[in-house]
């Protein structure tokens, strides 16, 4: 096999999963190895231009949009080496967390909580702080024990708590933009099952006793369906009891068809007439009570084929009764027509910069429109809630924050900044997005 990034790379056009970002006409690489990640920022360099990397296209903001040079590491997505007594795996960049829950699970090892999906790329994932819920776990970039990335000069650097502490700090909540991260070495543990209870409750009830919830549960969360007074809880537990996986027929039919197919079916119901979605909301509690029990990694994750927008906002923990309630509230006294659940996790704080939950125990209350469909009004709605909260909005999920919004919900946001002007002076890896939300 040739090696070595081609001089003359092919012109592509690029779209994020939403399909709400575009772009048309970029110079496509798909490097193979941390050397060919080094030639694209020499090319870089010899040509004076930006440079983004994309994981799998699921940010919904313009996070991911490259402006002239676009890096996909489809090709670089191996597993490097698994540390079975340490506990630790290193990977190139790309592996998406599909790919790497299987290696993991064969291998009797398993990340220690993930998000709803295992679509993203790990690079991608940690870069926008993505997370699950628990509220004695973080989210998953606090996983990440070392990373190694080439800069903008196109020299390789290590780094971990005790090397190059001050990027290992930032760069794992890094919005890519302090380098390209070649491979990331994460703390996994031994693989473990959840013992999971799904059951709606009415809201009220749920809200008045949320603190046990939370406590008394390692992964608790609950989606609560506007137009109702209802809420479907998720409770997932450790436990070592052997699995007892739903049957195919079941899984298919509450996995994929009730929440995908039938779900996109009435979502594409309600966008065509938005006045049944109320009554349409009223079919979904009825789904009753289900336990069963599976790996973890088959419990977080589900498939996602319904499309949508979203945006998720983190806020102190302790305000999530009274934010939800004022979401709540300007649903009924707004007239929106909401045809999505609101999804509200929990996790612990971390001490990375720009995680969304640096210093600060959290509540993620994520709002979600159908795609096509005008998002704006209510998103704005939304935030103006989650503003008085110093609410931090997730890195990939849509908002409409600047700089000067965002410096005082950090705490260590100038750390950051510090950070950035060290190892991306000259902003090869900036885009519109980040100037919007970092500052030129
Ligand atoms: C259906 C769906 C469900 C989701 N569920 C959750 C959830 O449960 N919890 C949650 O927190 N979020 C969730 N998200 C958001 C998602 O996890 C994040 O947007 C994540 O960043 C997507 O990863 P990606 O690989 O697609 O990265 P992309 O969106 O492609 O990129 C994200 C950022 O990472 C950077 N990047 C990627 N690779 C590298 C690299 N090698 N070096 C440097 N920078 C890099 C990109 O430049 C960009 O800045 C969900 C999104 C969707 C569409």
């Amino acid at each position: 096999m040739k090696s070595g990034v081609d001089p003359k790379p092919r012109m592509a056009n690029w779209a994020n999963w939403a399909g709400n970002q575009q772009v048309d006409g970029v110079s496509l690489f798909m490097p193979r190895s941390e050397e060919e990640l080094q030639q694209v920022m020499q090319f870089a360099e010899t040509n004076n231009t930006r440079v983004k990397v994309v994981g799998s296209g699921h940010s919904f903001t313009a996070i991911a949009l490259a402006e002239s040079v676009l890096i996909d590491l489809t090709n670089y997505d191996s597993v490097i080496a698994l540390e079975k007594i340490a506990n630790t795996v290193t990977v190139q960049s790309g592996i998406q967390l599909s790919k790497l829950n299987l290696f993991l699970h064969s291998n009797g090892k398993a990340m220690q909580n993930l998000g709803d999906i295992a679509y993203q790329t790990i690079a991608g994932a940690i870069s926008t702080s993505t997370h699950g819920t628990g509220v004695n776990f973080t989210g998953i970039a606090n996983q990440v024990v070392a990373l190694r990335l080439v800069l903008a000069d196109s020299s390789v650097v290590e780094c971990s708590a005790i090397s190059n502490s001050e990027l290992f700090e930032c760069a794992r909540v890094g919005l890519g933009a302090l380098g390209i991260i070649s491979t990331v070495t994460l703390q996994v543990v031994p693989a473990f099952n959840l013992a999971v209870i799904e059951q709606p409750m009415r809201v009220d009830e749920l809200l008045e006793d949320l603190d046990n919830h939370i406590a008394m549960n390692d992964h608790f969360e609950f989606f609560w369906v506007p137009h109702t007074g209802w809420a479907l809880t998720k409770r997932n537990n450790r436990t070592h009891e052997p699995a007892n996986p739903m049957g195919k027929l079941s899984h298919w039919y509450s996995k994929t068809f009730m929440e995908n197919y039938a779900f996109g079916a009435v979502c594409m119901l309600g966008r065509a007439r938005p006045s049944l979605i109320p009554k349409l909301a009223k079919a979904l509690p009825a789904s009753g009570r289900t336990e069963y029990s599976d790996a973890s990694f088959k419990v977080f994750t589900s498939k996602r084929v319904v499309k949508f927008y979203e945006m998720e906002y983190a806020i102190p923990r302790e305000a999530c009764v009274e934010a939800l309630n004022r979401v709540r509230r300007l649903v009924l006294d707004s007239g929106f027509f909401l045809n999505f659940p609101v999804e509200v996790r929990f996790t612990a704080p971390d001490e990375i910069p720009l995680s969304t939950a640096s210093n600060r125990e959290s509540a993620y209350i994520a709002v979600h429109i159908y795609k096509g469909m005008d998002f704006v009004p209510y998103f704005r709605a939304v935030e103006a809630v989650m503003n008085s909260y110093q609410g931090r909005p997730h890195w990939g999920k849509l908002h409409f924050q600047n700089a000067e919004s965002l410096a005082p919900r950090y705490p260590k946001w100038q750390q950051f900044q510090v950070v950035r002007d060290r190892f991306d002076p000259k902003r090869v890896f900036t885009n519109s997005y980040l100037e919007t939300v970092l500052g030129k």
